[in-house]
Order: C-alpha cells, then structure tokens, then sequence
C-alpha cells in the first residue's frame, strides 16, 4: 500500500496525532477487514462520502473504505544526518514511505517544552528539511565515483543516472530540497530509483491550539504562506481535539464537532490531503454484497485498475463496465445509468478517473 510518514522535531504533537489516527482506525475496525496495526504503522481508512450514497443505491449490505498507511517516525534531532540520536533508523524508515507530513509546532504552552526554545513553525520546517538534504547530499555524493567507473566503461544509464545526480546535487548545495528539480517523465524512473529523501512529496501539518483549530492562527498562517510558494499541501489541525475524539462514539462526536464549529474531524482533511499528496485517486464497485472504493494512481488503465481486486482480473481482463459516479448516483445506478445510455463498455487502453463504478469482466 501506499505510506505517508509523519514526521518532526519532538513535542510537536506526532504521537498525539498518529495515537488518534489510529485509534479511529481501530475503533472501525469491524468495517475494515486486514486492519493491520503495528506500533508504529497505522492502516487508516480514507473518509468517503461517496462511498455510503453508492452503497444506499446498491443495497449493498457492507461498505469498505479504501486504506492509506501512516507511519510515526520518530526520531528527528538535529544531526540526524550524522546519525546522532536514532538518526540512522530514521533516515532508513523515512526512505521507505511514498510522501512525508511534518508535523509543526504552532501551539503555545509553557508546559510542554520546546526543543528550541520557541515556538516557530518556519525555522522548525527549515531544522527538519535541513537534516533530511544534507542526508541527500550525503547519499548522492557518495553515488559519484561509482557512476564515473561505469561511464568510463562506456555505461550509457549511468551517465543518465550522474546527469540527475549532479542536477539534484546543484539544488541540494543552494539550499534546495530534491523535489525541486525538473524532470522529465523519461527521467522520472531513474530519479525516483535515486530514493531521496527530499524528492518526496511535503505535507506541512499545523499543530494549533484548541481554540484555533477552525481558523488557524498567526504561526499556521506562515505555514500556509512557505506552502503556497512551495507548492507543498498544508492542513491546520488540533493534535489535542482528534485525540479527545478519537475517544467518543459517532453521536458524541457530532455534538462535540458542532460545538467547536468544525464540519469533520482535522484527521479527515489529513487523510484526504495525504491521499492527494500521493496522487491518488478512487474508484468504485459497487453491489449488494458490499460498495467498496479502491485506490490506485492517477492515469492507472483499466487492467491495472481491475488487478488492484485481483491478479487474475488483470491477466484476463476483457472490459470494465464503467459509470461515471455523477451518472451511478443521478440515475438512481448501474440499471438506471444503463437506460440511459451511460454505461460504457471501456476497454485496456481506458484511463480510469476518479470516481467511476466498474465492473469488470474477465476470462479465466
Ligand atoms: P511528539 O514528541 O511530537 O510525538 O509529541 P507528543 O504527541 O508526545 O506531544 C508532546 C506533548 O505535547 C504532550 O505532552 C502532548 O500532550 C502535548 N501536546 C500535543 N499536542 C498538543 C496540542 O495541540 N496542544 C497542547 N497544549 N499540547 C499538546
């Protein structure tokens, strides 16, 4: 599956953050069938709200979200680079997820200490993001020598190979994180086999204080800001509030959500935004069984689409039945929409979109 890592300097709130993800993970769990939880990974289902319409039309007796991992990793001091505190593990565990949310410390409270003194989104993003380049820098310097003996043996990839290295290395020496650089989809392979650190996508998550969780406050908007330049995704959240609901059934959570004026738990919105991060998107199959979402990547084809349920869906795909969800939920369904002329019958080549009911058809 696919992993966002969280991440940040201590006491901004990650545990806090990552307990209550968890926690509403396994509250649902019933509904969630291969809910695995280990310490410090969480399988979290992505909230939804197509996915109970689709199931309400269907008659489906279950409805299955679809998951996304988080891993807490802990760890990040300055020096990590240079493995001090558990700075080794930590490089090795953040290489191993897809896109990474920094969790930064807009909260005050003289009671909870801050590891630099102060409170500081901005220079706490910029500790976090210094300590995983300089790891990059590390990485790839280290790759040069080799890259040089294969070219001087007349190695055509590895002079591609030292092309992006040494482009990734001119960013990295300004300053600059990896994702930074331009390159171009034949590149995107090889960059991505690079494994950098600083090449993966950014979340800034904005720990605030109980009172600010539906407006923000001044520390969050800085945030906000450096991410607008950035490009990068930001949510503003209370690590405080989804941890007290995170404790309480649906109804009081309700009460409790109304009462502070938020539409949905923050956890939602960092579900979704990671989602989005990771370019990810949903699609639907919908019965009286079950209605269940399913992930794969933007521009994933309908064969590939289909071996995401099951391998053998992928070897003998013949076509997807496909509904486009505005249709499936206006036509009252799969019948309705066929009626009307809006099933199509999509073959290998389709490019599945967000949202879309199928159904695929397969040989064994
Ligand atoms: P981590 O080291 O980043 O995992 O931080 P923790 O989640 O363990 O939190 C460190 C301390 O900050 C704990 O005492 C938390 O109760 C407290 N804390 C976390 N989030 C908030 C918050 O939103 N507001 C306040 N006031 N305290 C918080």
């Amino acid at each position: 599956g696919f992993k966002c890592g969280i991440v940040g300097l201590p006491n901004v709130g990650k545990s806090t953050l990552f307990n209550a993800l968890t926690e509403t993970a396994s509250a649902a769990a019933a509904n969630y069938p291969f809910c695995t939880i280990e310490p410090n990974v969480g399988e979290v289902p992505v909230p939804d709200p197509r996915l109970e319409k689709l199931a309400t039309i269907s008659n489906s007796a279950n409805t299955i979200a679809t998951r996304l991992t988080f891993v807490d990793i802990a760890g990040l001091v300055k020096g990590a680079s240079k493995g001090e505190g558990l700075g080794n593990q930590f490089l090795a565990h953040i290489r191993e997820v897809d896109a990474v949310a920094y969790v930064l410390r807009c909260f005050e409270d003289d009671d909870v200490v801050h590891v630099e003194g102060k409170v500081d989104p901005l220079a706490d993003a910029e500790t976090v993001e210094t300590e995983l380049m300089l790891a990059d820098l590390e990485s790839l310097e280290g790759r040069i020598p080799n890259l040089e003996k294969k070219i001087r043996g007349q190695d055509k990839e590895a002079k591609k190979s030292l092309e992006l290295v040494e482009r990734a290395l001119a960013l990295l020496r300004e300053g600059k994180p990896a994702r930074l650089a331009e390159v171009s989809e034949e590149e995107a392979t090889a960059f991505k086999a690079l494994n950098l650190l600083t090449a993966k996508p950014v979340l800034y998550v904005c720990n605030v204080e109980e009172g600010s969780a539906s407006t923000g406050n001044a520390y969050s908007k800085q945030v906000e800001e450096r991410a607008a330049k950035e490009g990068a995704g930001v949510v503003v959240i209370s690590a405080k509030i989804e941890s007290e609901l995170a404790e309480l059934d649906a109804e009081e959570r309700r009460a409790y959500l109304a009462e502070l004026g938020l539409e949905e738990p923050g956890l939602n919105r960092l579900i979704r935004e990671g989602y989005d991060l990771l370019g990810l998107i949903t699609y639907f199959t919908a019965g009286p069984k079950e209605a269940r979402a399913w992930t794969i990547p933007k521009g994933t084809r309908a064969p590939q689409a289909a071996g995401v349920i099951h391998t053998d869906f992928e070897k003998g795909f013949i076509r997807a039945e496909t509904v486009g969800y505005e249709d499936f939920v206006g036509l009252g369904g799969e019948n309705g929409a066929k009626d009307a002329g809006k099933l199509r019958l999509e073959g290998k080549e389709y490019v599945v979109q967000d949202g879309d009911v199928l159904h695929f058809r397969f040989a064994n």
